[in-house]
């Protein structure tokens, strides 16, 4: 097999939802629609932030052509779903990201650091463990693969907390903002929801 080609399109960091179900619980999650990082961002910088196209391309490291490709695709694969009533995924995609994001594999914390350490001499800030990744692109993220051990299809509710999982600082949770979209802000740990068993789990490998 060849090698991937060069990565340039560049993330500030790695999208902190994973994807969508629609409401009603009716639909097929084998038939999903598959939104690639790239296309997530795109619609974020123009929709969500309100950039020009040329603005976002900039951000995303594209042309402006490849940025239009980008979130016509995009807003497409998001009709469909929307119409169709089929689940989003958010993963994969030609993608690197312009902090240094760390992925633990034993508590599933994530988190970021203002300078790149190598792997073997990282530990987990959270339960020390050793067995943690580096997030290089979007094939490294692996939100998509543990999110049914914690969360996944669970009502979580709109009552309730986020919470770093090192500090145990807490903010109250914003209906429809997930946990996870936010940093603790002294450890720049992803915060998670209070005591669910994603939570649960982090206590117990913490002691
Ligand atoms: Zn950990
Ligand atoms: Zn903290």
């Amino acid at each position: 097999m060849s090698p991937r080609p060069k990565l340039n399109r560049q993330l500030k960091e790695p999208p902190s939802v994973t994807g969508f179900i629609p409401i009603n619980g009716d639909y097929n999650l084998a038939d999903k629609v598959i939104l690639l990082f790239e296309e997530y961002e795109s619609i974020r910088l123009m929709d969500y932030e309100n950039l020009t196209q040329l603005e976002a391309s900039y951000k995303l490291n594209v042309s402006r052509p490849t940025l239009t490709r980008i979130y016509d695709s995009a807003r497409k694969k998001v009709a469909k779903a929307f119409v169709e009533n089929k689940p989003i995924s958010i993963e994969g995609g030609d993608v690197s990201f312009n902090e240094f994001w760390y992925y633990c594999n034993s508590c599933y914390s994530s988190y970021k650091t203002v300078k790149q350490i190598s792997i073997d001499e990282i530990t987990c800030p959270v339960c020390n463990s050793g067995d943690v990744s580096f997030i290089q692109d979007s094939g490294d993220w692996p939100y998509h693969k543990v999110g049914k051990n914690h969360n996944y299809g669970k009502k979580l509710g709109i009552e309730g907390n986020c919470i770093c999982p090192k500090c145990d600082k807490k903010i109250a949770h914003e209906a429809g903002i997930p946990c996870s979209s936010k940093l603790c802000p002294t450890c720049n740990i992803r915060m998670i929801r209070e005591n669910t068993e994603h939570h649960k789990t982090i206590l117990k490998k913490r002691k």
